[in-house]
């Protein structure tokens, strides 16, 4: 991409481009934080309208039966399985990542228990998400087990025959990398570890087959990717093997086998519904189900194979750009170069004042954001990419501004010095 008008015409080549025309996107604006918080498709706005107006507002508890909002959290599943290599029967929505997470890990615990009492350890990345990292904290101050973080680059030496679960978030949320899924959850079973894989960062973004990894566990966010709104519920696989060996933590109404006979004792659904715990926020489903309505379209545009090579291109296209046009003002690529070790962001690193920088590019109409940085990497500028709707003259403007930025040192105002509480 040498100019901006082989971005333009890479824009009108990109299979994909119909897609955009779905979305609800503010004139001037370029939004790259599609993995924090998806953008809003045309469609929720009229169907969350809908479901209050109308199912709520007219049905009232009949809609419960008449409008299917009974069987929502399974409905949605079966439209996540196919986005990361799950039978449609195997996949619920519900609850938020971190709470099918303490879910999933506690059942985990449980098997692994019952399999060799001996192995205690909870293995996980050093900086894996802090919700990921806190819950298994918790779990392990609770049930004895210990918490063992290392370096992504250490994992594989710390599976040894103490490790009893192996909890890794698939796409980092700071760097962009992205582990080799089939691999890893093959060195953790030959190491005698139960794998669990949270896809909040990957799922509706890079391609996932959960079945041919032979996993045992997974958790996804709906709310990035998948474009269901803020704080959107989340969804949760396990594998067949596993999913009637033992009880979730929560075992609530709504995951026992006959909710309606009212009975004192919790005897729990067959199959992956024993994850649900109570009522299901409609709403939150009906809003999400419009956001993965676009990726069952996008199956006969070459689906998530399709989506994949785009973010591929807008990502590499983007690292390009900042580097030859951005020089010189000590912006450092801290994603992985290579296409197939990242997802789908990009981020880069100022020696000092990413935070600021960001805040200006964001006034300017570039949405990224700030992530602050860990023991082994700096703080971050972090550029998420949305195939869906995201295109090449994007890139390219994005970077036009970001060098304005950087040359005019407009980053230095105060107001872009200020902490919010959000970043
Ligand atoms: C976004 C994200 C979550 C979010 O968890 P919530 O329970 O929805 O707040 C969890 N894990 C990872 C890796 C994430 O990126």
């Amino acid at each position: 991409m040498r100019s901006r008008e082989e971005a333009l015409a890479l824009d009108q080549q990109d299979p994909l481009k119909e897609f955009r025309d779905l979305f609800v996107l503010p004139p001037g604006l370029i939004y790259f934080d599609g993995n924090s918080l998806g953008a809003l498709p045309k469609r929720t706005a009229e169907q969350v309208a809908h479901v209050v107006n109308h199912e709520w507002g007219q049905e009232l508890i009949r809609a419960w039966n008449s409008a299917g909002w009974f069987t929502l959290p399974q409905r949605l599943g079966g439209m996540i399985a196919p986005l990361i290599g799950a039978k449609p029967s195997e996949v619920v929505v519900t609850d938020s990542t971190s709470v099918n997470l303490y879910k999933v890990l506690h059942v985990a615990m449980s098997i692994a228990l019952e399999n060799d009492p001996n192995r205690r350890v909870v293995l996980t990345e050093r900086s894996n998400f802090p919700t990921d990292i806190y819950i298994a904290e918790g779990l392990c101050r609770e049930r004895g087990f210990e918490l063992r973080l290392v370096d992504a680059s250490a994992l594989r030496e710390a599976l040894d025959a103490s490790v009893a679960v192996l909890v890794l978030t698939h796409v980092n949320y700071r760097t962009g990398a992205m582990f080799p899924l089939s691999d890893i959850s093959r060195a953790a079973k030959a190491a005698g570890a139960l794998m669990i894989w949270d896809l909040a960062h990957s799922a509706g973004a890079v391609p996932i087959d959960l079945s041919a990894a032979d996993a045992d566990f997974a958790v996804g966010c709906g709310y990035k990717y998948l474009n269901g709104g803020p704080g959107a519920p989340a969804f949760v696989w396990v594998h067949a093997r596993h999913v009637d060996r033992a009880w979730q933590p929560l075992n609530g109404w709504i995951g026992h086998r006959a909710p309606f006979e009212f009975t004192p004792d919790y005897q729990p659904q067959v199959g992956i519904n024993r994850y649900l715990a109570g009522t299901p926020p409609i709403i939150s489903m009906a809003a999400l189900a419009c956001g993965l309505e676009l990726f069952e379209r996008l199956q006969a545009r070459g689906g998530i194979t399709a989506l994949r090579q785009k973010s591929v291109a807008l990502t590499t296209a983007f690292i390009e750009q900042v580097e030859a046009r951005c020089p010189g003002f000590g912006l450092q690529l801290i994603s992985p170069r290579e296409p197939e070790l990242r997802g789908s962001q990009v981020c880069f690193s100022h020696p000092t004042h990413s935070y600021a920088i960001m805040q200006a590019l964001i006034a300017r109409g570039v949405i990224g954001d700030y992530r602050k940085g860990d023991a082994n990497t700096p703080d971050i500028l972090r550029f998420g990419f949305a195939p869906l709707y995201n295109g090449f003259v994007e890139v390219w403007d994005a970077v036009e501004q970001l060098n304005q930025v950087l040359c005019s040192s407009e980053w230095k105002q105060p107001q872009f010095q200020q902490r919010a509480l959000v970043t």
